[in-house]
């Protein structure tokens, strides 16, 4: 109840105290009035009645000395047009009646109330009536007392006179109490009201928020201070809320500029891999509920790197622009394209009918990116290759539709470029393995997960380090190291090698470069496959490479083997010439192993022949390999050849080609081939044991 009342509205509140105070007044009010007539009215009665008795008595008084009961009888009934007298009876001092009156109608017949014995005048209030007693003296000086009168008086009219009184006094309570009432309601309105427009400004802000709600100020009391001050604090929040506002407006701005820029590639002008990554995310989980098929076709630019380092960066930014344009006209409103860096984009293609559509897409595409490309008075050619999967036909997750997309691209590739394939699931075991280490091996790149180690080339009679071979090795993102043999092939025979290749000579000639800057006379060997050796600039980037990096070409040598120099054109030796031109040393690798024919030793000028590790393995016993070295010495030293002896394992080996005059050694007794840190500590070891380093050329 308690609580049910501190929980009703002020105004409610406020009605009920004030209906309370109001009834219990005019409740007081009539009922003090109402008493206070009664007792007055009592009170006037037995006055009234104690005099009629006094003036009886008067009366009486001769008549009971005399005992004149007749002359009493006429006194009593003078009393008739007195209404209210109901009886009188006069009794003798002995206490018998003497005389006595009752009025017409009276039906008020009890015995009068009284004790005769009793001296006093005594009252008696019936319920509608007024006994009277009063003693009656002898005259003075007796005063013996002679008789009593009994009145008895009718209280009816009286009372009915009282009620008229207390019904007016109730009406005009009533009246007073209606009107009372009206004037606190009206006084009560002028606190609640206020309060009331407080409390709905109150809910309009925190229900609705709306800032602009002011509450009316009605009166200057202390409500409307609170109604000021409500609207201040109102008008202060307002404006904090439109600076916050603004804030958050500008930081919406700001945060769809930073995911914009974050999902977007600014050279191509379109959403990028991050983009990529989210866009095919939203596109399985439309299959999911959907069942709505997509296909994912991974495109790469063919021949772009040329483009990029012929023509320059700017030109391939460009270029990347022109494609993306194209791209975009090839492709409807609804299809999704992305770059996913370097020269690789993404295509999502939804509501397709069926699987020709794509082809005749895939075609449209690569009709468009054959046209040629206009780039600052350039004419650039380039084309693409494209791999497809299907989502659901071929994988239900991302990171194997990529996988899948960039197989069947890498197929397309090896198809001889300018194609698109689609992922083929029944391909072979073996054939998929080669795809998954192909995928990898031209990520490895990208991932920059391929890096020289460097094997020293030591001096035989100083045991010094002169040189290193740079020998590539591939350390995958799982920390796996992967061996030449195990990937140089296949680089070969995708094409990789010449990006591999240009990779090993960019990172050799600067680690070099630092080298000679450091420790003085230190050259490089660098590893050529034939493959390489088709590229017509060759020359001019190998050139370019030691150039960026600062080094003169004669502390870098080019290896190749025998069978390059047998099978290729006269173009490939017009490049050895050119690099022989500019002081770089060539050496024949593996020699021995190849061709029989030797004429070629004469006809370029090479500068070094590296004999081959099966036939030092043999050394000393095997009588052969013995020969066949010691042949290969006296030959070098007729053509002025330097010779490196591969493969050196044992000091007995090291010994007899000693014995027989090898100039330079390289082998797991100087040392494993090692990444250019440990190269680097060689190094540093070689400046404190070695005697002062010569010329290795
Ligand atoms: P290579 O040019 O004849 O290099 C010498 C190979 O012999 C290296 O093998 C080296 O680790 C190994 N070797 C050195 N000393 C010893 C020894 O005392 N005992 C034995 N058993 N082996 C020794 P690696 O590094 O495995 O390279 C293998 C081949 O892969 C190289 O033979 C080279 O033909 C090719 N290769 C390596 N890096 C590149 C590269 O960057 N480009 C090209 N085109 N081919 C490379
Ligand atoms: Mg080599
Ligand atoms: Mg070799």
């Amino acid at each position: 109840m308690k609580t049910s009342f501190r929980n009703l509205p002020i105004s409610k509140k406020l009605r009920m105290i004030n209906l309370l105070i109001v009834s219990l007044i005019t409740l007081l009010t009539i009922s003090s009035m109402s008493l206070l007539k009664y007792f007055s009215l009592r009170d006037d009665y037995r006055q009234d009645a104690a005099t009629l008795s006094a003036i009886l008595a008067e009366s009486a008084n001769s008549a009971l000395l005399s005992n004149d009961a007749q002359a009493a009888q006429v006194t009593l009934n003078g009393l008739r047009p007195v209404r209210d007298v109901l009886r009188v009876e006069i009794y003798d001092k002995s206490g018998h009646l003497f005389a006595s009156y009752s009025r017409k109608n009276n039906t008020f017949r009890a015995p009068l109330h009284f004790d005769p014995s009793q001296y006093d005048e005594a009252a008696h209030f019936g319920s509608l009536t007024l006994d009277n007693v009063s003693p009656v003296f002898s005259a003075p000086p007796d005063k013996k007392r002679i008789g009593t009168i009994a009145i008895r008086i009718d209280l009816v009219d009286a009372y009915k006179h009282l009620a008229n009184q207390i019904t007016a006094i109730l009406l005009v309570g009533l009246i007073s109490f209606a009107l009372i009432g009206a004037l606190l309601t009206r006084l009560q309105k002028s606190i609640t009201l206020p309060l009331l427009s407080l409390t709905e400004a109150m809910h309009k802000v925190s229900k609705n928020g709306d800032f602009s709600a002011r509450a009316t100020v009605t009166s200057q009391d202390e409500i409307g201070e609170l109604s000021i001050g409500f609207n201040q604090m109102l008008d202060e929040l307002s404006k904090r809320e439109n600076s916050l506002h603004q804030e958050l407006n500008e930081r919406r701005r700001i945060e769809e500029r930073l995911s914009e820029i974050a999902n977007f590639d600014s050279v191509s002008n379109l959403p990028n891999r991050n983009s990529f990554n989210s866009q095919i995310d939203r596109a399985l989980i439309n299959y999911k509920y959907d069942h709505e098929k997509f296909a994912l076709m991974i495109l790469d630019l063919d021949n772009f790197k040329y483009v990029n380092d012929t023509l320059g960066h700017h030109a391939g930014d460009l270029l990347l622009a022109r494609v993306a344009e194209r791209l975009r006209g090839s492709l409807r409103q609804e299809d999704y394209v992305a770059r996913l860096g370097g020269d690789e984009f993404a295509i999502i293609m939804r509501d397709f009918t069926d699987i020709s559509k794509i082809s005749t897409v895939s075609r449209k595409i690569l009709a468009s990116l054959q046209q040629p490309f206009f780039l600052e008075s350039h004419e650039a050619f380039i084309g693409a290759s494209i791999g497809i999967t299907i989502c659901p036909d071929n994988g239900e997750d991302s990171e194997t539709l990529q996988r899948q997309a960039d197989s069947a691209m890498y197929q397309a590739k090896n198809l001889g470029k300018n194609t698109f394939q689609f992922y083929q699931a029944d391909l072979s075991l073996v054939h998929k393995n080669r795809i998954n280490i192909e995928t990898q091996l031209r990520r490895s790149l990208e991932n920059n997960e391929i890096v020289a180690y460097y094997q020293p080339i030591v001096e035989i009679s100083s045991e010094k380090i002169v040189g290193f071979e740079a020998l590539a090795r591939w350390i995958k993102q799982d920390g796996t190291l992967v061996q030449p043999d195990d990937f140089i092939p296949l680089a070969e025979e995708i094409g990789l090698i010449i990006d591999i290749g240009s990779h090993l000579i960019n990172s050799s000639a600067i680690q070099t470069a630092a080298w000679v800057n450091r420790f003085g006379q230190i050259f490089t060997s660098v590893n050529f496959s034939s493959r390489q050796f088709k590229q017509n600039d060759l020359a001019n980037d190998v050139l370019k490479a030691l150039k960026n990096a600062g080094l003169q070409p004669c502390y870098f040598e080019m290896e190749i083997t025998e069978s390059i120099l047998m099978n290729n054109s006269s173009d490939s030796m017009n490049l050895l010439g050119q690099l022989i031109d500019q002081g770089m040393g060539i050496a024949i690798d593996d020699f021995g192993t190849g061709y029989s024919s030797l004429s070629y030793l004469t006809s370029f000028p090479i500068s070094k022949i590296k004999i081959d590790r099966s036939f030092v393995s043999k050394l000393p016993h095997d009588r052969n390999a013995l020969a066949v070295v010691t042949a290969i010495i006296s030959l070098a030293k007729s053509l002025n050849l330097k010779i490196v002896a591969e493969g050196i394992e044992t000091a007995e080996q090291f010994a007899c080609l000693a014995t027989l005059g090898c100039q330079y050694g390289q082998g797991y007794l100087f040392g494993n081939p090692v990444p250019a840190d440990e190269a680097t500590k060689l190094l540093e070891m070689r400046s404190t044991q070695y005697a002062p380093s010569h010329s290795a050329r």
